[in-house]
């Protein structure tokens, strides 16, 4: 309520100003339009007393559409439009397009919050259609137009034409000459494009078509080099093809990439391993990723193929050293796990209480806003980025 109030507050302020502006600043020989000042008034005493209909229709009605009151229609309409008003925004803007006395500039401006108005009320193919104008013919809006378009066609998952759009926001690549240096606006766009191509990757590898599924996965990883989701797909198809061999280098580059995704990565190991190499094998490169990573999924996994070949003292011993080194929960519980640990209430207690905890635990959290949950999202729920999400490091992690 405050905030609905200070908004108003705002809009108060930055009409009177903009009036007093144009008031002071007229041209001598202007005659005094009082008719449109009071317009205002009336408009905004309608806003003020919460009748936003009245507000639109004397704003539509007696308020002049030129180039001075353009800033107090889109003002208007925009608050409209943020209060959930969005028919009556709408209806503010689409007067503005009635009127043939604005420059294209500055209908192209109307046009994009005619989009935005679109895109609040859920008509999607229509903001489509007039941000398709804008990029066409505005020079000026057409990076805002095609942010909302490649938003659009997430939301849709049209996974093409959001590669298409967001392809059209990077800068022009070159062969002759070195690519730009990505700044943070960029590397988002790659990042978003890179999970696109995943998306149409995942779409493919549904109907088996993998040889399309390949080449999308190529794009996405050269986008994004770090994009772990990529690398997973790709070992996936590798295995569906029956080349272990493949499968591994692909997860061994994207571990050496990104070690926060190990836990996720195991059960494709696993799979690879079965197919190629044996269990010595394994045992060997899931000693040598644990040391490398820390992960308490691959030395638990290494534990466990470790009791069979070695024994439980050498395996006891492998988990201590481990878990005094990074005490996660995971390790711990391992630890308790082992027959040669010992026994007794205490230690079941404790045993009890870290399962406990494990299973309140959240596995996932987004590195831009922080939303954290059990489920692995590529596309954070939250805010709405693509790739921020990762598994959670740490004593209550992997
Ligand atoms: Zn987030």
């Amino acid at each position: 309520m405050s905030n609905e109030l200070l908004q108003f507050g705002f809009f108060v302020v930055a009409v009177s100003a903009g009036w007093l502006a144009g008031y002071c600043y007229r041209p001598r020989f202007e005659k005094k339009d009082t008719d449109t000042s009071s317009s205002y008034y009336k408009g905004l005493n309608y806003l003020l007393s919460e009748q936003p209909d009245a507000a639109v229709m004397t704003v539509i009605n007696d308020l002049p559409v030129n180039l001075e009151t353009l800033p107090t229609h889109l003002a208007l309409g925009n608050l409209l439009r943020s209060k959930g008003e969005v028919d009556g925004a709408i209806r503010v803007h689409q007067n503005l397009l009635s009127r043939p006395s604005l420059p294209r500039e500055k209908l192209h401006q109307v046009h994009l919050e005619l989009a935005r108005d679109y895109i609040s009320a859920g008509v999607l193919d229509r903001a489509e259609r007039l941000l398709k104008d804008v990029v066409d013919e505005s020079e000026v809006f057409r990076a805002d137009a095609l942010e909302h378009l490649q938003h659009i066609y997430q939301t849709e998952r049209e996974w093409d034409h959001a590669i298409a759009v967001a392809l059209r926001r990077l800068p022009p690549r070159s062969w002759l000459k070195k690519a730009p240096v990505a700044g943070p606006a960029d590397r988002r766009v790659e990042r978003a494009l890179s999970h696109f191509y995943c998306e149409k990757a995942q779409l493919l590898l549904a109907e088996h078509n993998y040889k399309e599924a390949i080449v999308a996965l190529q794009s996405a990883r050269q986008f994004d080099r770090d994009n772990v989701r990529a690398y997973m797909l790709s070992a996936n198809i590798a295995l569906k093809q029956h080349k272990p061999e493949l499968a591994l280098d692909l997860l061994h580059t994207a571990i050496d990439r990104q070690a926060a995704f190990s836990s996720e990565m195991l059960p494709l190991f696993r799979e690879a391993f079965a197919r190629f190499g044996g269990r010595d094998a394994y045992l060997d490169a899931l000693l040598g990723i644990a040391k490398n990573t820390e992960s308490s999924a691959f030395i638990i996994e290494a534990a466990d193929l470790m009791a069979a070949k070695d024994g439980s003292e050498l395996t006891l011993q492998y988990l201590l050293d481990a878990a005094r080194q990074r005490p996660t929960l995971g390790l711990l519980t391992k630890v308790l796990e082992q027959p040669t640990a010992g026994s007794g209430q205490t230690l079941e207690l404790v045993q009890e209480v870290l399962l406990k905890l494990r299973a309140e635990r959240p596995a996932y959290r987004c590195r831009q806003c922080g939303f954290s949950g059990q489920k692995l999202h590529w596309l954070c729920p939250s805010c709405e980025q693509w790739g921020t999400i990762t598994p959670i490091r740490g004593t209550q992690g992997d």
